[in-house]
């Protein structure tokens, strides 16, 4: 009789992004008890391991060797023993690598369970004051202009709050393009620090911002998050939107459900569906 091996676990386990309390016993327990964990600069995470009495074995994964890591550890999984992912702070794969290895175990079956825990953009989404029914998460924008213009001008029209990653030497020159391509009014919350001793939550418009950034010497150092409020609606862009959810919805249920059930697919208020939805119905 053959016994299958016990094929292992792969943790995608979110570590602090600044205050060591915010490490959960489960990521420490997981992280103790699996054979191997993958971490993004191993020395950057030994520290952190050494604080918690971590003895687990780390190895690197980062962008420029994850595919080849990916299949190693991949194996060592399907050998049976378990493995953990980390990043140097908070969750793993926001950007932060481990998305291939995410991918690659999936392809083979192997159980890959989270331990949730900080994440910069949650955190700072949680405190800004800023629409969080609906979000997008860009990321950090790219290092060259043209292409950071770009990308702002293929989101001036994006209606839901946007969060973006942001290095402190590039802050100010991101804030500039923003202004010019979102205008000077949008409403802006810049978290910095979080969980640290100099958290700090900005918020205002995007032009204040820029204007009481550009004189303050202690950007020069820090993490920061940039989210800002999305576009209003364009009445005439709603009421396309509406009316395409709308005309085939009231073909096939009540006016009050198809309103209900419009308001839940576009995003859009109900109270405007109603009263559209009033029109259609009388002609
Ligand atoms: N995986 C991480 C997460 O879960 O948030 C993000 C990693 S990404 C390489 C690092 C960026 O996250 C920083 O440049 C900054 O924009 C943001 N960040 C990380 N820690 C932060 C903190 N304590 N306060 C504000 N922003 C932070």
């Amino acid at each position: 009789m053959v016994i299958a091996n016990k094929i292992g676990t792969l943790y995608i386990v979110a570590t602090p992004i600044g205050n060591l309390k915010d490490f959960s016993f489960r990521a420490q327990e997981t992280l103790q008890k699996v054979k191997l964990i993958a971490a993004e600069d191993t020395r950057h995470s030994a520290t952190l391991l050494k604080h918690f009495n971590i003895t687990t074995p780390i190895v690197s994964l980062h962008e420029y060797n994850e595919l080849e890591r990916s299949k190693v550890l991949i194996a060592h999984c399907q050998n049976g023993d378990s493995i953990a992912l980390i990043s140097d702070a908070g969750t793993p794969l926001i950007s932060d690598p481990g998305y291939r290895l995410v991918q690659q175990a999936r392809l083979t079956g192997i159980l890959i369970t989270p331990i949730p825990g900080p994440c910069a953009l949650i955190a700072a989404l949680s405190v800004a004051g800023l629409p969080s029914d609906r979000f997008v998460f860009e990321g950090f924008l790219s290092a060259k202009p043209s292409v950071r213009y770009t990308r702002l001008n293929q989101l001036a029209k994006e209606t839901r709050t946007l969060i973006f990653y942001e290095a402190p030497h590039r802050l100010l020159d991101t804030l500039e393009a923003m202004v010019k391509v979102l205008g000077s009014k949008r409403k802006v919350a810049l978290a910095k620090e979080l969980t640290k001793l100099y958290e700090t939550v900005w918020e205002g418009s995007l032009n204040l911002l820029l204007t009481q950034l550009k004189d303050d010497s202690i950007l020069s150092r820090g993490e920061f998050v940039v989210l800002v409020h999305g576009a209003e609606e364009d009445q005439e862009d709603m009421e396309t939107k509406a009316l395409n959810v709308l005309i085939p919805l009231l073909k096939v249920l009540p006016l009050k459900q198809a309103v209900v059930t419009g308001s839940e697919i576009t995003g859009i208020k109900k109270n405007y569906l109603y009263q559209l939805a009033l029109k259609l119905n009388n002609g």
